[in-house]
C-alpha cells in the first residue's frame, strides 16, 4: 500500500499526513527546553510539506518538559499525577508551536480530549471532519486524557480521525534497525516490513497499544530522522515504512 508515493507522483491534493515527534527535539545541548532553531526547522519542514498540497495533523510529545516515567522512582508523586504533567506538558508543546507557526502564516487549530483554555477546541469526531474540510493544520494536545498512555496513541486515533494516509514518526535514527544501532555496532537497517515483523521483533516502533491500533487500522507508519533537512517530504519518498504488507 503506497498511498503516499501515488498522491505526490499525480499530484492529487487534500491528502493528510499525522507527524508525530517528541517534545525532547526542542531540547538545546544546554537544556533550553524551546530551542528556536529546532522550532524554526520544524516550521520549514511543515512548509514544504504544505507546498506538496499534502494537509497536516500533529502531535508533540512532552520529552522536553515532563514525561510520566520521568518519576517512576518517585515516593511522593504518583504514576497518574505525573502522567497527568506530562499530559499538560504536551499543552504547552502545542501553545508553543501554534504561534511558532502562526509566525510562519501557517494557521492552526489545537484540540484537546481534555476541558481547556487557550482558545483550545473539544476534540470530536464531528470537529475534526470540520476543520479536516477546512484543510487546518490540526494539532492534538493533551494525549487521550487518561494516564498510562503515550503520546503515540493520540497519534494513532487522531490520524485516524482526521482522515490521514499515513503516520510520520521521527525518531533520533534515519529509519528502523534490527537492533539498537547506538547500542550494537553490527545493526542492520531494515527495508520496508510489516507490523507483525515489528512486533515478533520487538522493534518498538510505538508503544505496544499504539502500534496494534495502526495495525488494526491499516495506518502506515515512516519512521525516519527529523535532523534531516526537508525530514517529512524525505520520508514520503524514500524512508523505510511499516505496513501491512512489504
Ligand atoms: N501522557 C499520558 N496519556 C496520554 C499521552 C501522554 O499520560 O494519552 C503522558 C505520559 O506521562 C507521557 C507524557 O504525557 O510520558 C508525554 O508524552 P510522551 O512520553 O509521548 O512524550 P515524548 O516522549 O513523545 O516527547
Amino acid at each position: 500500500m503506497e498511498p503516499l508515493k501515488f498522491i505526490m507522483n499525480t499530484n492529487v491534493l487534500a491528502k493528510r499526513i499525522l507527524i508525530k515527534i517528541s517534545g525532547e527535539f526542542f531540547l538545546s545541548n544546554n537544556n533550553e527546553k524551546f530551542n528556536s532553531l529546532s522550532l524554526q526547522k520544524l516550521c520549514n519542514d511543515i512548509k514544504n510539506v504544505l507546498n506538496n498540497g499534502i494537509n497536516i495533523s500533529l502531535v508533540i510529545g512532552g520529552g522536553n518538559i515532563i514525561r510520566g516515567r520521568d518519576f517512576n522512582n518517585n515516593e511522593l508523586i504518583k504514576r497518574e499525577t505525573a502522567d497527568s504533567i506530562g499530559m499538560l506538558s504536551t499543552v504547552i508543546n502545542g501553545i508553543i508551536i501554534r504561534d511558532v507557526l502562526k509566525h510562519n502564516n501557517i494557521d492552526t487549530e489545537i484540540v484537546s480530549l481534555l476541558d481547556l483554555p487557550f482558545n483550545i477546541k473539544k476534540l470530536n469526531p464531528f470537529t475534526i471532519d470540520k476543520l479536516v474540510e477546512q484543510s487546518k493544520l490540526i494539532i492534538f494536545v493533551g494525549g487521550l486524557g487518561l494516564p498510562y498512555f503515550s503520546t503515540d496513541t493520540i497519534s494513532v486515533v487522531g490520524a485516524s480521525l482526521s482522515h490521514c494516509d499515513a503516520i510520520l514518526k521521527a525518531t533520533k535514527t534515519d529509519g528502523v534497525y534490527d537492533k539498537d544501532p547506538n547500542i550494537h555496532t553490527d545493526a542492520v537497517h531494515l527495508d520496508n516490513i510489516t507490523y507483525d515483523y515489528a512486533m515478533q521483533n520487538n522493534l518498538q516502533v510505538m508503544d505496544d497499544a499504539a502500534f496494534s491500533l495502526a495495525k488494526q487500522l491499516k495506518l502506515p507508519i515512516y519512521i525516519f530522522s527529523l535532523f534531516e533537512d526537508n525530514c517529512f517530504i524525505n520520508a514520503l519518498n524514500k524512508s523505510i515504512k511499516i505496513s501491512i504488507v512489504n
